[in-house]
């Protein structure tokens, strides 16, 4: 965007400094139900925008909010630079991501949240990082002390096993907050899967990535969309759609447990020929009964989240629809 646009709000003293080569930024905020924070953080967005003497624009994309989100973004589409994407319900915060990454134009393009817990005023490091040559620079959580401990070994757990089968590692405290390079960006929206554990898709896509420490801020206002069961299922698609390792057990703990069980089988027939042993313990039986037809269950429970991955994958749904587009921003003055 050619901050002369903004005619009234531009620094008169950038007049002239424009050169078609500038490099450009987006800031992609998904929001639900974020209309309290919203103000706050997009003024402050802005003037951090402002300050880094570059081309810019703001999308938030809209998911589904049942509060303001939708009125508060529109008002501030009135000025240029800022877009609104309304997607028709809740698709999910990477859906959300996704809608705004497809939109974005910029050069680089920083992804935030809209509850203030990422603090406009690190965009100026980023922006440090990425023109010394980064082309992802994300942020890493300094401390997990603000969360639960069942959330903390969970998230541990979680990258422990996801990373023990990778060629590419997923940084543990790495979260949505980061900086991308327009060739990185390129390289996310050619995925094509449907089940987009984004942590998971910025490792896979690899480039040169610089880690930025940073403590999150409390979220300003409203609840964490994120409880307890939505984040057992974030984990349980982070591992589907990162991991085979849950099959492979699947028939490792098959097999350790068919061999045992075939010996003692052919023991108790051999014993009952050649000893005239009756065969005995009906609660023994019952108790292996219960205990294979459990880890039968659990072993087509875990084949069965693969097939729904499958499944959702084959359907070939568009990943969000969008109700209506506002503003603009970097894309009225592209090519
Ligand atoms: N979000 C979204 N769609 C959703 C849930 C969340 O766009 O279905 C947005 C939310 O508005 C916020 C960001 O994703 O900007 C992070 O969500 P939240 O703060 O609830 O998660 P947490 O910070 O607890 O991980
Ligand atoms: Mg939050």
């Amino acid at each position: 965007m050619n901050r002369l646009f903004n005619a009234p709000r531009a620094a008169v003293e950038l007049a002239g400094t424009h050169t078609p080569a500038r490099r450009t930024i987006s800031c992609v905020i998904p929001c639900f139900n974020e209309g309290d924070n919203l103000n706050a953080l997009l003024s402050s967005l802005e003037e951090t925008l402002w300050a880094t003497h570059l081309d810019w624009e703001i999308i938030v994309v809209d998911d589904g909010s049942t509060d303001d989100t939708a009125t508060v973004a529109e008002a501030w589409c009135q000025l240029t630079g800022f877009r609104c994407i309304s997607l028709s319900r809740n698709f999910g915060k990477e859906a959300a991501l996704t809608a705004g990454l497809q939109a974005a134009c910029g050069d680089a393009v920083v992804l935030l949240d809209g509850d203030l817990q990422h603090s406009p005023a690190l965009i100026a490091d980023m922006l440090a990082r990425w023109q010394e040559g980064a082309e992802v620079v994300y942020t890493v959580r300094q401390t997990r002390d603000d969360e639960m401990t069942f959330k903390r070994l969970g998230t541990h757990l979680f990258y422990k096993i996801v990373n023990a089968s990778q060629r590419f590692e997923l940084p543990e405290d790495a979260g949505d907050f980061r900086l991308m390079d327009r060739r990185v960006v390129d390289a996310l929206l050619s995925l094509p899967e449907r089940t987009r554990f984004m942590k998971g898709l910025y490792a896979w896509v690899g480039f040169r990535a610089v880690a930025l420490p940073y403590t999150p801020c409390p979220r300003a206002r409203g609840r964490s969309s994120f409880g307890a069961l939505r984040l057992v299922n974030f984990a349980i698609d982070g591992l589907t759609s990162f991991t085979n390792w849950p099959l492979r057990m699947v028939s490792v703990v098959g097999l350790l447990l068919a061999v045992p069980a075939f010996a003692y089988g052919v023991y108790l027939v051999l014993e009952h020929l050649v000893i005239g042993n009756p065969v005995s313990g009906w609660t023994t039986i019952v108790v292996s009964l219960m205990f294979f037809i459990g880890i039968q269950m659990i072993s087509t429970g875990i084949v069965g989240e693969y097939v729904a991955r499958i499944f959702e994958e084959v359907k070939g749904r568009p990943l969000y629809v969008v109700r209506k587009v506002l503003g603009r921003g970097l894309d009225i003055q592209q090519p």
